[in-house]
Formats: C-alpha cells, structure tokens, sequence
C-alpha cells in the first residue's frame, strides 16, 4: 500500500525523516501538498514564496522519479479521499510546532486515525523536540542562555540521506495546477523585485550554506550586526520553507567549529534562537496573539492603523535608518536583523504603536516569515515577551546608524531620497509599491513622524505611568 507523504514546511530530500522512511520501506510514495484555508491567510510574501518553494520542490521529485500532487480544501477532506483514491495505508508529515499547526494536525490524525489509516508524525523541523529539552526543573526554557548552555554539547541524529529513487504508485492521482492556486494574486511585486533576491529550492540552499562555511563565517561574530555587509547566512528563508533541515546547517556549523573556525560557535548561537522561539511557541502558543506577560495588556500602545503606520510600513518615517530596513523588507521579502530590531523599537517605542502591527506586517512581506521567530522577536524588541529587551532600553537609530552604517551604505543603498545617485535597490522601491501611495523617489525625504528625544520621553513617560 502506497505511503502519502503531506509536505507543508519541509520541502527538501535530505535531512526529510519521514522520507527517507518512507523509500526505506519499498512502498509507493505518494507526495502532496494541501492548501486550505489557513495557508491562503498567509501574507503576500510568504503565500509567493510558497508556490516558488512548491514549483521547485516539484522538480527536485521529478528528478528521483516522483511528483508533487496538488490538492485544495481541508486537510483532514482532502488528505482522506486521497488515501482512499490511491489506497494508501498511511499518511507521513513532518511535524510542525507553532500554534495553528498544532490545532490542525491533531484534527487531521484524529479523523485519519477514524477511518483506520495510519498518521505518523515525524521530527525534522527543529533540532531538539519542544518536550525533550527542559531545565532541571522539569519545565521549558524561559530565558535564552541556559537553554543554550543546556543544548549545544548535546548529540543531534545526523540528517538522513536524500533518496535517490522514490519508488511511484501505479497510477497517479489528479493533481490541481499550481497556476490555478493563484498564490501570487496579492504579490504583484514578487516577480518584479522579489525574485530577485529570493533563493529557491534545496540546491540553492546548500549552494547558501556552502558559500557562507566558505567565506563570511570568519567574520561573522564582529561582522553580523552590519547591515550593509553581506555576513549573515541568509538561511532563514530557506529553514522558514524547509528547503534546507536544521540538523544539516546545524552539523556542518559543528564540523567548522570544531575545525577551529572563528564564528562557528556564535552561527550556532543563532540557530538555538530559532529553537527557543518554537519551544516557547509549543509551551506558550499565546505567544503569537498575546503580551506573554500579561502585566503589559494594560500598556497605552495603540492598535489603530493610522497614517503614522501607512508612513512606517512605506519606509517614510523620516529616520533614515529605520526607513531604510523598512524598505528593505519591501523589495527583497527580508530585512537584516539589526533592521528588524531598530523598526520594531520604534514603533513600539517612539511610535507607541502595538507589536501586532508590526508582526502582521513582517508577516506581508517577509519571504522568511516564521510564525514562531516572528512573534517571538516582536515581543521581543517590545519588551513584553520572555526574556525580552526591556521597554526601557529604546533603540536610538541615530546612534545606531552612526555605530552600525557609519558611511550610509545601507541607507543610501534602499532610501534614493538620502543618496546622490540612487540605485537599483533603491529605485525598485518606487517601482514596486502599489501606485494608491503616490511615490516619487523625488520627493522631498519627509520630517520625522516624532522627534527621537521627544519620541523617547513619550515612550518612558508611559512606561512609567503603566
Ligand atoms: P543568521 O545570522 O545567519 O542566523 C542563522 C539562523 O539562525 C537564521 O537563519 C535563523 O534561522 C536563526 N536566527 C538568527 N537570529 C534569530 C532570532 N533572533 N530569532 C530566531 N531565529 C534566529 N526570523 C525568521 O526566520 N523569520 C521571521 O519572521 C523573523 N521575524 C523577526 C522579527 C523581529 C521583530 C526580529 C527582531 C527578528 C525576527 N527574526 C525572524 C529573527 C532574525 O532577524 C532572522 O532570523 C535573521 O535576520 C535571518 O537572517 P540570517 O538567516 O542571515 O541569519
């Protein structure tokens, strides 16, 4: 009896547990991809990105004498009258920790479970289970550095060998044309500009990291906060769609560390943050939706999405680092971290403004949007998640351009209105943002939304009065 294989998050061939289980048992794998009602309120963006990761990963299993079957409906609909059209005795998925997927996959294994089909889920996603990780208390991980201290001697599973041949049913079932999902309806930027940047599929991923080992992990300890400098991996856009496994990027960062190379250990750092924001969403999925700490419900942030918004999201804040990131994220679908915590500060500090706004905008337009990450580094940099920055401690983008762009590259590389002969990355902004904004990169650059002194005062005057 055939095995059906249900891909969401984890479209690769190696490091694919499940997979390579599933060609281990000589059976007749069947792969699909189901698109239901929660992937079709995925962000612009990442709904983009999604069907680049789908067309590739279709041509990856075409490769090892596969296909992708394409189905739309509900999971637990679909994924039963495939298993009845074709036979199949049993259905494989890799597991998945943020809030949504949990509620789904239980749904989906119950009603499998019902009509006597066997639902297994497998590891993969993360490098250590939410639940097999804990402090000597028995509990989860609160507070970063222990959960560091506690996790980077132990032994990952090395990542399981891409299948070489996947063994087809007799007969195909229908599949739905992924032209016909329509997921870039809402991203009429996505092959203008995004594409661009974006990475698609497992060779290119490899072909990522590989380049990375090779070159800016050297640097990457005192270079990684810099903006305009190419010395971060880029990787998470490819763990976001599973292009690449984690246990992979994780073991070939270990081999270098343990070669001696310099900035190894701190990539491993950064990997464990990725952890830790699926341990705290599989502990405490209100994480995603809530101030994890209630005492800040009461805080005066504001949820209305005014003019001073439409400003922040269109990079016209008048601070040019902030603007800067912003327009980043605009035409690449990322934006660099120092980036992400600068624009997160100021508009949950300067700007008074509630994370959530910011967390469904990253969420539009990032092409490495993560449900866990992203929540988790909104509370973050708003000082109400867990061991979060306190409020306190605002950003002052001045001094952070000064310390972090002190010749402006990266402003002037995405704010034409700051640079004397803007380029390419900066004029695709006005190209691709919708014409209902009425953009001109010669307009004059806008005064700032609020003044950073008076933007601070407000912000800790409220604080102290919360
Ligand atoms: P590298 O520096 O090369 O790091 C290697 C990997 O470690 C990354 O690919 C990523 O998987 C992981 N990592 C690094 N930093 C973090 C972090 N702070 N939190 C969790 N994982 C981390 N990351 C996302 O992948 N998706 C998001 O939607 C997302 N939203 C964010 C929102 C805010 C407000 C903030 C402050 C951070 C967010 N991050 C998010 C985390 C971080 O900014 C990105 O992971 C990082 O910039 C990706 O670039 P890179 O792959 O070059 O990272």
């Amino acid at each position: 009896k055939p095995i059906i294989i249900w891909f969401r998050k984890d479209f690769r061939l190696a490091d694919h547990k499940a997979l390579c289980e599933a060609s281990r048992s000589g059976r007749p794998i069947i792969p699909v991809v189901v698109l239901d009602e929660v992937t079709e309120t995925f962000g612009a963006a990442p709904k983009w990105r999604l069907a680049q990761a789908i067309e590739h990963f279709n041509d990856r299993l075409k490769a090892v004498g596969s296909r992708l079957i394409l189905r739309r409906g509900t999971f637990a609909d679909e994924l039963l009258a495939l298993a009845q059209e074709t036979g199949a005795g049993d259905i494989w998925w890799t597991r998945a920790y943020d809030p949504d997927a949990i509620m789904r996959d239980t749904k989906v294994k119950s009603s499998l479970k019902e009509a006597g089909i066997g639902a297994e889920s497998w590891p993969g996603h993360l490098l250590f289970e939410p639940w097999a990780v804990t402090t000597k208390q028995g509990g989860f991980f609160k507070v970063y550095s222990p959960m560091w201290r506690a996790v980077k001697d132990l032994d990952v599973a090395p990542p399981d060998p891409a299948p070489l041949r996947l063994m087809a049913p007799q007969k195909w079932p229908d599949s739905d044309r992924l032209s016909g999902w329509a997921l870039d309806k809402s991203m009429d930027r996505g092959a203008k500009v995004l594409a661009r940047h974006a990475n698609v599929g497992e060779s290119a991923a490899h072909a990522r990291l590989a380049n990375f080992l090779s070159g800016s992990i050297g640097a990457y300890k005192e270079r990684r906060d810099y903006p305009a400098q190419n010395a971060t991996s880029r990787l998470s856009e490819n763990l976001a769609w599973g292009e690449i496994g984690p246990r992979t990027v994780w073991h070939a960062g270990l081999h270098a560390h343990l070669e001696g190379q310099r900035g190894a250990e701190h990539f491993l750092k950064e990997l464990v943050w990725r952890e830790f924001s699926y341990h705290l969403a599989f502990h405490t999925p209100e994480i995603t939706h809530k101030n994890w700490r209630s005492e800040w419900d009461a805080f005066p942030w504001s949820d209305h999405e005014d003019e001073e918004v439409l400003r922040w999201k269109q990079g016209r804040t008048g601070v040019p680092l902030v603007d800067a990131a912003m327009r980043e994220m605009y035409v690449t679908g990322h934006m660099h971290n120092r980036g992400r915590m600068i624009v997160g500060s100021y508009l949950t500090k300067h700007m008074l403004k509630h994370w959530r706004i910011g967390q469904k905008w990253f969420e539009e337009c990032l092409i490495d949007w993560d449900p866990a990450a992203n929540a988790m580094g909104w509370q973050w940099v708003a000082g109400s998640g867990p061991d979060a920055a306190p409020y306190f401690r605002i950003f002052n983008p001045e001094t952070q351009a000064q310390k972090f762009d002190a010749e402006q590259t990266y402003i002037q590389r995405f704010v034409a209105e700051r640079a004397p002969d803007p380029g390419p990355e900066a004029l695709a902004f006005f190209d691709a943002c919708p014409r209902a904004w009425g953009l001109s990169p010669d307009d004059p650059y806008p005064t700032p939304i609020v003044g950073l002194a008076e933007g601070r005062q407000r912000a800790l005057a409220a604080y102290e009065a919360r």
